[in-house]
């Protein structure tokens, strides 16, 4: 357990009562340190790890992975368009929608991860961290300002309610494309959406597309176009395993499928590993999570050809298994506890629910912030101006404070001495000038603040015209982001970012400053390591500056 080894850190600190030697200035560790750190610094900026919580790849002796959009990267749009048309055609064909939708284009922009679908108005939102509802649409328009306070504002959101949808999966971006886009289409047309019923209908054929197997037999006859090859992917697993850890897989997709896909993304890469399946120790599939996490079914073992043989007595290097139970997969394997580190891509299905039923440590897929992270970086000079023009506003804003005061008391002196017509007339004069300032910062006040406003538009609306950052809504952490920092330890773009980093890696997050710390050099900058706090318990949000949230390389 972690809590012990934190114990173990604080006594080996008491016990050295000695005085502090001082080989760390050693010109020889200097040389070290400078020879070290070379080649980690070519870590791109958006293929790093951020940390949330501490990890030490160290301590870690098995790492598990999801398959679907963590291992496997899709062409998203390929795979959302097909999805998008196929659900399209089954309603039209099977539940008597009109043949006009057949002609609806998929719009991948207009749906990210973090929305929110209100099933009863027919709108879909993006919240902030506060669960603050930002912007709106109903159908493809913009819901007017009025409308999203009567509907959001007036009273808290409860996204556990049925009335929501939140769209936390890739998977799920083509049914709130198609629900916004049928609800422009129809109303466009002059016919009354019954909008809770076009979602479920929605739901329900999307599901079917998936679960008849009908989309996969496509995306399975064309693997190069629906699937990313990332030549990385083979040396991050290898680095991982020449590191002394065990992986495993661990998808709910079933045998065959998984054979193909991770054949297409890992066979032949490198030579010591001919077959996927040498990567791994345990493959597991068919896993029905998030129920895997927390309900309790045998493991299946599956023959080569994928008939199920039985209940598994082992958990053996190369054969297939299927189902099973978290539980049922510690006791076989002989694996468990926070020396397990689980990668998915799913905030419920692969890390909230793994982390309120186990004490495995969790990394998460975010393709996203590849596009986002590359569109600040290209963006930086509106954000260096953005940046100086707040630190400008808060100085204009004490001056401003400073002449109020001012003139306030200049206007008690006029009550005071209004009768001695010398001191009235330099009093006034005084006034005139104050006020002259005032009314100078003012303008530069409204002005810079306009400016904000521009280049905060032009950035957040350069990268996605419907919905901004992904991260971020208004001036706050979007929910979606928020979540990501709530959940998991750490988190990154793609499993492949591995090679970068040693399998021993210290993955360190910087510990949460308070306001009174912020502005000045802190004692203990990096956090202490301990347990992850349980589901739902909110760490302090407060941290250090920007860019060295990120975790350094070494
Ligand atoms: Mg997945």
């Amino acid at each position: 357990m972690s809590g012990g080894m934190r114990r173990l850190d604080r006594s080996s600190r008491q016990e050295a009562d000695e005085p502090a030697g001082d080989s760390y200035r050693d010109a020889e560790v200097t040389a070290l340190l400078e020879r070290h750190r070379l080649p980690v610094r070519e870590v791109p900026f958006a293929r790093q790890i951020f940390v949330n919580r501490n990890l030490r790849l160290d301590k870690i002796d098995v790492v598990g992975f999801d398959m679907d959009y963590t291992l496997a990267m899709y062409h998203l749009r390929q795979l959302e368009e097909l999805a998008f048309r196929m659900t399209t055609r089954r309603m039209i064909d099977h539940l008597g929608y009109p043949e006009v939708l057949a002609g609806l284009a998929y719009d991948p922009d207009f749906v990210i991860r973090g929305l929110v679908v209100d099933k009863q108005a027919g709108n879909i939102f993006k919240m902030d961290r506060h669960n603050h509802c930002g912007r709106a649409y109903h159908g493809k328009r913009v819901l007017p300002y009025e409308e999203v306070k009567r509907l959001y504002r007036e009273e808290k959101i409860h996204l556990s309610l049925p009335r929501f949808a939140w769209i936390d999966t890739l998977f799920a971006l083509p049914e709130a494309c198609l629900f916004a886009e049928i609800i422009e289409c129809l109303e466009g047309r002059g016919e009354r959406v019954p909008y809770a019923k076009l979602y479920d209908d929605i739901r329900n054929s999307i599901d079917t597309v998936h679960r008849d197997d009908t989309l996969k037999q496509i995306v399975k006859a064309d693997l190069p176009r629906f699937l990313v090859k990332d030549l990385e992917l083979g040396p991050a697993l290898h680095k991982l395993r020449s590191g002394g850890k065990k992986l495993f897989l661990l998808t709910n997709s079933f045998a065959d499928y998984t054979e193909a896909v991770m054949s297409f993304i890992l066979d032949g890469v490198l030579p010591e590993y001919p077959s996927w399946k040498n990567y791994f120790d345990v493959i597991l599939t068919g896993a029905q999570k998030p129920g895997w996490f927390s309900e309790e079914r045998p493991v299946l073992q599956l023959s080569a050809r994928g008939e199920v043989l039985g209940p598994a007595a082992a958990l053996e290097r190369g054969v297939v298994y299927q189902g099973g139970s978290l539980h049922a997969f510690e006791r076989l394997g002989g694996i468990g506890g926070d020396r397990v580190l689980y990668v998915g891509d799913h905030i419920y299905g692969d890390i909230l629910r793994s982390r309120k039923s186990s004490l495995w440590r969790t990394c998460m897929i975010v393709p996203e912030l590849e596009a986002e992270l590359a569109w600040l970086e290209k963006s930086s000079p509106s954000l260096e101006e953005m940046a100086r023009l707040e630190e400008l506003r808060a100085r204009l804003d004490d001056e401003i404070s400073v002449r109020k005061a001012g003139l306030n008391a200049l206007d008690r002196r006029l009550e005071r001495d209004a009768r001695d017509p010398a001191t009235r007339t330099q009093v006034e004069a005084e006034r005139r000038e104050m006020k002259h300032e005032l009314e100078q910062l003012r303008r530069a006040v409204r002005d810079a603040d306009a400016r904000v406003r521009e280049l905060e538009r032009a950035v957040e609306l350069g990268f996605n015209k419907y919905w901004g950052l992904t991260f971020k809504e208004g001036n706050e952490n979007s929910r979606f982001g928020e979540q990501i920092e709530d959940y998991a330890c750490i988190y990154t773009s793609r499993v492949s970012n591995f090679v970068f980093y040693s399998p021993m890696q210290y993955l360190r997050a910087l510990r949460a400053a308070m306001p009174h710390e912020r502005l000045m050099l802190r004692m203990a900058p990096y956090g202490e390591e301990h347990a992850p706090p349980a589901a739902g318990a909110r760490p302090s949000k407060t941290r250090g500056t920007g860019a060295d949230e990120s975790v350094p390389p070494g």
